[in-house]
């Protein structure tokens, strides 16, 4: 892509600022300035200035900060209707399922929630429906070879390996494929986005302006490589909410995005498994604890939770 066309496109993107009136937040024992700022979507510069503190290490239990966001978050109390129900400190996942009059195993499935204790507050849960997996795509496609292809090529382009490849087509001489002759080609894996990364089901926390977290968060340390969980076509973008950014829409149908990155990776067509950016703190996260925050669209749509995707495939 061209340097111009990029920076049209990071143009396009950028997300209108927050205005000025406020919310509080209320500094709890293991708090960080860094942390709250990651959790209510506002940079550690504009929290601290916000509130006059110039030693980012020094904040006190108990101090009430001020939360430079457009409106102030509902109230748990409040938004436990509809559909939703928002988790409250103490609260087990029994509890919530009795108190809404359904199984523990379908509040659990609603959420692509594997580990009931794993439950943590201001979680936003969904009462019905099954949770999103995005995974390998089942069975095989097949490739038709073209000139000036090799089966090395091939192989790559679907995130397979050569040895696969031969198996699955009963081929003795890897050199010696025809142009036009379709391969069976084995579906690719899904690959972790931050290998060794660590994460919790954060998918609908609370965050500033009413709006809930629409991602995972992979904490890993700063460069970490970030690669494509599928193949497909990726955009690199960069706004000053989300920093660097990828929108990877795969093959598999689904978007797939990401934010915070330090840097921006591979752009345009990308195998699974390639790398599209380095895992960091930029945009609306600078000073946090370097993540890349995660989404699924499924099929381009509204947001899924990636937890059950991520957990689905060992990540
Ligand atoms: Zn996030």
């Amino acid at each position: 892509m061209s340097m111009s066309l990029r920076m049209a496109r990071a143009a396009a993107v950028l997300v209108v600022a927050v205005a000025a009136a406020s919310a509080h937040y209320t500094v709890k024992p293991g708090d960080t300035l860094a942390a709250i700022a990651t959790d209510n979507e506002v940079s550690v510069t504009d929290l601290a200035a916000a509130n006059g503190i110039s030693d980012s290490n020094r904040i006190r239990i108990g101090q009430q900060l001020v939360l430079p966001s457009d409106v102030s978050p509902a109230s748990a109390s409040v938004a436990n209707e509809g559909g939703y129900h928002w988790v409250e400190p103490g609260e087990s996942l029994d509890a919530i399922a009795s108190r809404h009059g359904i199984s523990v195993e379908m509040l659990a499935a609603a959420n692509g929630i594997t580990d009931p204790s794993a439950l943590y507050a201001g979680t936003r849960l969904r009462l019905s429906g099954s949770a999103f997996v995005a995974g390998p795509v089942s069975g095989e496609t097949t490739y038709m070879v073209a000139s000036g292809d090799s089966l090395g090529w091939i192989a790559a382009l679907h995130g397979t390996t050569v040895a696969a490849l031969a198996t699955l087509n009963d081929i003795h001489d890897p050199n010696q494929i025809s142009v036009g002759a379709r391969l069976r080609v084995p579906s690719a894996s899904w690959v972790c986005p931050v290998a060794g990364a660590s994460y919790f089901n954060d998918w609908g926390f609370l965050r500033s302006g009413g709006r809930t977290h629409e991602g995972t968060d992979l904490f890993a340390s700063r460069g970490t490589e970030v690669k494509a969980p599928v193949g497909g076509t990726v955009e690199q973008l960069h706004g000053q909410v989300g920093g660097f950014q990828f929108r990877l829409y795969g093959d598999d149908g689904h978007l797939y995005l990401g934010s915070h990155m330090d840097s921006a990776g591979q752009d345009g067509r990308v195998t699974a498994g390639a790398v599209i950016g380095f895992v960091g703190d930029s945009g609306n996260a600078v000073g946090s604890r370097p993540h890349l925050h995660f989404e699924i669209h499924p099929n381009g749509g509204p947001a899924a939770n990636p937890y059950p995707s991520l957990e689905a495939n060992g990540c």
